[in-house]
């Protein structure tokens, strides 16, 4: 059963080029099977209306559609331009995924039109690290699942090399010219031979394993060297590590995005790390030697006398490295001063004791102190 075409595409039946264009990007970015993680549906909705784009953008197509309707396009249906849509998956729509996906990855190479064999596919995995390793840098394995040679048949794509035959089309050559409708225009080209996918030859007898595609996913795993400094989110690329190429394209780049679990102690400042500390209100009051953890191990760290809630000690070269570039973040301890809960009759009468010997200038802050806090917090 087949839709018709403009409503699959939901455009009016006199809609120009620059219409159908429009509702086909739009419905790409919906339904194509990369952003759906293979839904068979969206799958099927994709072909569709990829089907229809083609034939309602191309002229001389869309005027024997609206004469014949959809079986002239349909394998073995009449009428000219019966291009065999319903066969083997893709075919040579795979360089207008390139177009509309590349983007994604910020990669150079977007919005231009290549030519030869489909690239490979581009991919994208997550690696997750502590704080530790993204400051100091570390070799991790990622494991990716890819599309790669297929090796039952050693991406020949068949399982009886005596039954795969040239291409009557295109005299094995995979390639003819044609007059197309591109999202980007009209233009004359060379493009896959729609009889064979570009292959070339015919394959009678199809490899079970990649079912004729001469490429099978496989799960491998890769050495990934994370650069000191790296931030949650940041992404690295290895240029080549996507998945195979279609019949010797050039294969795509692997992202690996990387993820910073939350650490016990400190919390991430660009650069600089943040621990919290709480003090008692004796150690504040008399002043501390404490050791503190920091990236690099313990260290004692002096508190000074009086040291007050929200006081920052800042402790340079102590952060994460810089990504670019020499040096390192700043360590800032942010204190916090704890008040004692459940007091004993013996502690409530010495701190009385200790409140009667006190008068307000125990307490009083010097004025400078309260701008000397600021100015440590904003120049570390
Ligand atoms: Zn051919
Ligand atoms: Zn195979």
């Amino acid at each position: 059963m087949t839709r018709d075409y403009y409503e699959v595409l939901g455009v009016p039946r006199d809609a120009d080029v620059q219409q159908i264009k429009k509702a086909y990007r739009k419905l790409a970015r919906q339904l194509h099977p990369d952003v759906n993680d293979h839904d068979p549906d969206c799958e099927d909705k994709f072909k569709e209306a990829t089907q229809a784009y083609e034939v309602l953008c191309d002229a001389e197509k869309r005027r024997v559609y609206d004469t014949y309707g959809p079986d002239a396009f349909r394998p073995g249906g009449r009428g000219q331009g019966g291009q065999g849509f319903g066969q083997g998956g893709f075919g040579d729509f795979g360089d207008l995924f390139d177009t509309f996906f590349t983007p994604f990855f910020g990669g150079g190479a977007a919005g231009q039109r290549r030519a030869g064999p489909a690239r490979g596919q581009d991919l994208l995995v997550e690696l997750e690290m502590d704080l530790e390793e993204a400051a100091f840098g570390a070799s991790r394995e990622v494991e990716v699942e890819a599309l790669d040679t297929c090796r039952t048949c050693g991406g020949s794509g068949t399982s009886n090399p005596d039954t795969t035959f040239t291409c009557p089309e295109c005299n094995g050559s995979g390639v003819v010219r044609s007059v197309r409708s591109m999202v980007f225009g009209q233009f004359v080209q060379t493009g896959p031979c729609h009889v064979c996918g570009g292959e070339g030859r015919i394959i009678k007898d199809p490899c079970s394993d990649c079912h004729g595609q001469g490429r099978a996913k496989r799960r491998h795993t890769l050495s990934v060297d994370v650069p000191a400094g790296i931030s949650d989110g940041q992404r690295i690329r290895l240029t080549g590590r996507g998945g195979a190429g279609e019949r010797g394209g050039t294969p795509g780049d692997l992202y690996v995005q990387i993820r910073v679990a939350p650490h016990e102690y400190f919390e991430r400042q660009g650069d600089d790390v943040l621990y919290r500390l709480d003090l008692t209100m004796v150690q504040a009051a008399l002043g501390a030697e404490l050791n503190i953890p920091t990236l690099d191990g313990e260290e004692e760290v002096s508190f000074a006398p009086g040291t007050q809630p929200g006081d920052v000690v800042t402790l340079r070269s102590r952060g994460v490295p810089h990504l670019r570039g020499a040096g390192r973040g700043a360590q800032k301890i942010l204190i916090n001063v704890v008040v004692p809960r459940d007091l004993t009759e013996q502690q409530r009468q010495l701190l009385e004791a200790f409140n009667a010997a006190c008068g307000q200038e125990h307490y009083n802050q010097k004025p400078e102190g309260f701008f000397q806090k600021f100015k440590q917090i904003f120049t570390g």
